[in-house]
């Protein structure tokens, strides 16, 4: 089962054009990676998934679970399965972090039909699924990313993906800056939600995450579209050669 298909996706960040026809489809259970030089547009295709207010959509169809994904807002978007790992997470000072998972969790229940969680089986909940990984939930104490550090908030990212159960995960390099343990914890996590039906869309430029995770299907993104796809030796024939040597062109020279 297709869970999303891109079609002709054309994509305008303030008036400049970086999407430009791009095709992508992916099955239920499918882990997918994105790369691609610089600037490609990475970003920017997660971005428009996830109906970030940079992104606008000039044409071409998006169609997530058969509906038309862009007819659906940000919330909606979330509360249907769909989940983002910003490259740069925004800090909520304010915001109480724990408040705010939960409200996202119930807020996303209540959409799917089903009953609210209250406080203690939240808070059982989050202990539950941090223990299995060793994740500190200190940080679901304090204000939304506030003051959090590179590795706090990709931590707090798990704890998201652990707590709301996404259906299609997209994660912008979810590994930069991360250490080796760290990003050890980041694939177990991943890993531990494949489970035949969610699908994953990750950008990274690190083999030691693609090592970890092993992606089904590999693309390069260049000049606004997918112009290569392969499997997991495209990754590893990249990081050998680098982008010219296979024929892709880096815009940034
Ligand atoms: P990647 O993730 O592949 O490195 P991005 O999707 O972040 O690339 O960026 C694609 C292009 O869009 C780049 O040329 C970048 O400079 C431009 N861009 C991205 N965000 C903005 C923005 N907020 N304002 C202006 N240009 C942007
Ligand atoms: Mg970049
Ligand atoms: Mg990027």
């Amino acid at each position: 089962n297709t869970i999303l298909k891109i079609e002709n996706l054309e994509v305008n960040i303030k008036d400049k054009e970086i999407l430009k026809g791009l095709n992508l489809e992916i099955k239920e259970g499918e882990v997918h990676a994105l790369m691609g030089t610089n600037g490609a547009g990475k970003s920017t295709l997660v971005k428009a998934l996830s109906a970030h207010y940079d992104c606008i959509v000039t044409g071409g169809i998006i169609t997530y679970k058969n509906k038309n994904l862009l007819d659906l807002d940000v919330s909606q978007r979330a509360n249907e399965g769909i989940f983002m790992s910003f490259q740069s997470p925004i800090e909520v000072p304010g915001v109480n972090n724990s408040y705010f998972l939960k409200t996202a969790l119930n807020e996303k229940r209540k959409y799917n039909g089903l009953e609210e969680i209250d406080a203690m089986e939240f808070l059982k909940l989050v202990k539950e699924e941090t223990a299995k990984f060793n994740i500190d939930r200190k940080l679901l104490q304090r204000d939304l990313n506030d003051g959090f550090s590179g590795g706090e908030k990709k931590r707090n990212e798990l704890i998201q993906l652990l707590m709301l159960k996404p259906d299609l995960i997209l994660l912008d390099e979810i590994d930069s800056g991360l250490d080796v343990d760290a990003i050890k914890t980041v694939a177990n996590v991943i890993n531990s939600m494949l489970d035949g039906k969610k699908s994953i869309l990750m950008i990274t430029h690190y083999d030691r995450l693609l090592e970890l995770i092993k992606p089904d299907f590999v693309h390069i993104l260049n000049d606004g579209k997918i112009v290569k796809t392969g499997d997991y030796t495209l990754a590893l024939e990249l990081d050998e050669k680098g982008y010219e040597a296979i024929g892709i062109k880096d815009e940034n020279k």
